[in-house]
């Protein structure tokens, strides 16, 4: 089959065999699988990772074999996969129903092969069936979009939780924008792109903010907050420079939310965060089943944030695509 192999140093394309399956596993026929930063990061060096490696963790395709212990039901079905892979079920957090933070835990196309490649083998516990109306470009987005979905599954909104400010829309910050809409909070959106500030529009975002255009954003921010700042702030700008603009535009006693993995250590000012008391959260990986249901009831739309699709052999254009552009949100990898 063909792959993109990963050195250490680039992507290559090359033959490779098909994976052999274990009794718990299913092969995929990947159909598509998205670009995340995280790939980016790992290309680039700030991410470490073992290699060869294959990258790519927003996966979907369709089942073309099970191991001896899965449900031959599953063969032909069309699935999403989830990321944490090699989990041991009997750690302290794997006790706890905390698997994604199980302390065996393998990420797909992180520690071990991922989904750019014509086929992959994956824990059958890590498939989520989608239905028809999901085709497999839009089930890309549900990995990054359960993860969305995670930002209001760790953080707790009490009655005084009104609005939320919105810093970076790629597209986990727009999928955030989408999730964050839904818990009926007032939206400010901080991006330095006017196109994807006016999508963020559509979706329902009521003050729009062009960090290139705006000099002071948390004085913005206060100025349509009563002087207070917003309830709530998330950065998913995955740029460490945001970070004092981030905790300045937060309300005493309000809630920051870090989602972007910078990959850097990142100065900021702990004393503010002391004395006016905020609370940092942060989360990672997601309900899928929320996810999933999301895209299908129609809450959830992702068409307008793919910007590109190539096939695997363009894969070198595809990553120099993402990064061209202000305005870009989304590259699928098609199959
Ligand atoms: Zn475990």
């Amino acid at each position: 089959m063909k792959a993109a192999v990963f050195d250490g140093k680039e992507i290559n394309v090359k033959e490779v065999p098909i994976p052999e399956l274990t009794k718990s596993q299913v092969l995929i026929k990947v159909k598509a699988t998205g670009i995340c930063g995280t790939d980016l990061a790992i290309v680039k060096g700030t991410l470490p990772t073992p290699t060869p490696l294959i990258l790519g963790h927003e996966i979907a395709g369709e089942i073309v074999k099970v191991g001896q212990e899965v449900e031959n039901s599953w063969l032909g079905k069309r699935i999403v996969s989830e990321i944490n892979s090699n989990i041991d079920f009997n750690c302290y957090y794997c006790k706890r129903e905390m698997f994604t933070q199980c302390l065996s835990r393998k990420a797909l196309g992180i520690d071990i092969n991922g989904g750019f490649a014509e086929y992959i083998a994956v824990e059958s516990y890590l498939i989520h069936e989608i239905p028809d109306s999901i085709d497999f470009n839009e089930a890309t987005f549900i990995e990054p979009l359960a993860a969305a979905y995670q930002i209001f599954e760790t953080m707790p909104l009490s009655h005084n939780d009104k609005n939320i400010a919105i810093f970076g829309l790629g597209k986990l910050g727009l999928l955030i924008v989408q999730v964050a809409l839904l818990m009926d909070l007032e939206l400010i959106v901080i991006d330095g792109s006017d196109k994807k500030l006016e999508l963020a529009k559509k979706f329902g975002a009521k003050y729009l903010i062009n960090r290139l255009k705006i000099k002071n954003i948390p004085n913005e921010i206060k100025k349509i907050t009563n002087g207070l700042g917003t309830d709530i702030v998330v950065d998913a700008t995955g740029n460490p420079n945001a970070i004092s603009d981030i905790i300045a535009s937060c309300r005493t006693r309000g809630k920051i939310h870090m989602k972007s993995t910078h990959g850097l250590d990142t100065p900021m000012n702990l004393t503010d965060i002391v004395i006016r008391e905020l609370t940092i959260y942060s989360s990672r990986c997601g309900p899928f089943n929320k996810a999933i249901e999301g895209l299908k009831s129609g809450n959830i739309h992702v068409k307008d944030l793919i910007s590109k699709q190539f096939p695997l052999e363009k894969i070198d254009e595809a990553f120099t695509s993402y990064e061209k552009s202000r305005d870009h949100i989304k590259t699928i990898l098609i199959f």
